[in-house]
């Protein structure tokens, strides 16, 4: 692999290219899903291949092809530089990649136990018992559950001297009841929705959630929800839990900070940002108490990495500090054009898509409170956790979420279940309304799998940190 790496890169430069890069990627994914009792579904996939990635005259070139062969490096290296040069005919102004990167390790994911080792009917028995629990439950019409492993062997090596030898291990899982009465649905998932909640971790990322151990309880709250009462309409004090929070910082930071964004040169999927250039340093995004962080180093987030898909080491960022705005999510190109060096958010979706700016993991960073003494604190409002909607305007100002579960606070307790819970606002006055987060304790980092971004499409694979975390005036119970 080494010396195709390297064929690939003197080729590049012969042929005029003043930097290349190339990823050669071996991936393994295993999906399982049972349903109502039954395996419904069993793959494993393997896929392997590279892309090459040039700059000639000031313009990108990229190629990808999955057949590794010495003859295919050198046709697929040619090819890139031919598309650069005719990018180059009409670029508006030539990329500056800003000092070299040059770096050589390895970095393999923390894992103790390789998922793929563990027996597969070990696996299947573990959601068996799981679904089993689950439609225990007298009224629930769906149980769903699921597992997904990936492990993803990648080499990257660059004309400025980078030479990074990776290997990501993913493992998740999850578990939805769904109950139904004449007039309604309502489903309830655990750890987190849409399927899963994924680490970069091994199999003991899924023995340590408890799936069977929750199981009961979350097709319980499904069947709760039929006869719960609606959530009302008005302005009250939020709370939300950990994984609603994960998505609202997902929606209303992560996107928003992407430079790309911000510079215009990507747009698809609900697309620029209000961050403008102008508001680094000083904008006020949120309340005192809110930090924010976007940290690719973190042991288990989903976005937790070595090094980034150019070669740069995975780094810890502030991106919100006592409230005030203080850094982008950057590439080595948008990260020159701010006079900055690139802090590692360039991630790849396989050998056949060229990176884009990706989140890490984006975390809000602890506070000093327990949910006790903050449900305690609260004399009137809402709680709400687990996400079920969402929609977020082009600039990432607006916002409107749904979540499957939610309390009522009343006199410092939690009180009655509410249904179709949702809450709307515009994030520097939602932000700048949080006064009071939870601890360490609480603090977990929520995988999400299933970023999506550019075209053709790429799904990104992202985490965020969160402990719950309370909102004042906010507006409930504005969409049905
Ligand atoms: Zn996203």
């Amino acid at each position: 692999m080494k010396e195709l790496a390297e064929r690939a890169l003197d080729l590049a430069q012969l042929k005029g290219a003043a930097y290349g890069d190339i990823r050669i990627i071996h991936l393994v994914t295993e999906r399982i899903d049972v349903k109502n009792g039954v395996v419904e579904g069993l793959s494993l996939n393997r896929d392997q291949g590279f892309g090459i990635r040039v700059l000639v005259d000031g313009a990108w070139g990229f190629a990808s092809s999955s057949r590794l062969n010495l003859e295919e490096v050198e046709r697929v290296t040619a090819q890139a530089v031919e598309i650069a040069k005719a990018s180059a005919l009409v670029k508006r102004e030539g990329v500056e990649l800003g000092p070299p990167e040059a770096h050589k390790g390895t970095y393999r994911t923390p894992a103790k136990i390789d998922p793929f080792s563990v027996p597969l009917e070990e696996r299947i028995a573990l959601l068996l018992a799981a679904d089993g629990e689950m439609r225990k439950v007298k009224g629930i019409a769906v149980a769903e559950s699921g597992m997904t492993f990936i492990k993803e062997a990648q080499i990257f090596a660059s004309t400025e001297g980078s030479y990074i030898e990776q290997e990501i291990i993913e493992s998740g899982a999850g578990l939805e009841a769904m109950a139904t009465s004449e007039d309604e649905v309502q489903t309830r998932s655990y750890p987190n929705s849409f399927g899963r909640h994924q680490a970069t971790a091994g199999y003991e990322f899924i023995e340590s959630m408890g799936l069977v151990e929750n199981a009961q309880r979350t097709a319980e709250e499904a069947i709760a929800l039929l006869t719960a009462k609606q959530c009302p309409s008005g302005i009250t004090t939020l709370i939300l839990g950990g994984t609603q929070l994960a998505l609202q910082i997902h929606e209303s930071c992560g996107h928003p900070i992407e430079l790309d964004r911000v510079m215009g040169t990507e747009a698809s999927y609900a697309g620029t940002s209000f961050l403008t250039l102008e508001k680094l340093g000083h904008f006020r995004y949120g309340s005192e108490i809110v930090n924010i962080t976007a940290d690719a180093t973190l042991p288990g987030g989903l976005g937790t990495f070595g090094y980034d898909d150019e070669g740069v080491p995975a780094q810890c960022t502030p991106i919100v500090k006592e409230g005030v705005f203080m850094g982008y999510l950057t590439s080595r190109e948008t990260a020159s054009k701010i006079g900055q060096r690139s802090n590692g958010a360039m991630r790849a979706d396989g050998w056949n898509r060229i990176p884009l700016i990706r989140m890490t993991n984006i975390n809000l960073e602890p506070g000093e409170w327990t949910l006790e003494d903050l449900i305690a604190n609260t004399e009137e409002g809402i709680f709400m956790d687990t996400n079920k909607s969402w929609s977020i305007d082009d600039k990432r100002l607006n916002f409107q979420f749904g979540t499957e579960i939610a309390y009522e606070i009343k006199k410092g307790k939690l009180g009655a279940l509410l249904k179709n819970a949702t809450y709307t606002g515009i994030t520097p006055e939602f932000w700048g309304s949080c006064d009071a987060i939870c601890n360490r304790d609480h603090w977990q980092i929520w995988g999400t799998p299933n970023c999506g971004k550019g075209q053709p499409s790429q799904s990104a694979h992202v985490g965020h940190g969160a402990a719950p975390a309370r909102f004042r005036n906010v507006r409930v119970g504005v969409m049905r």
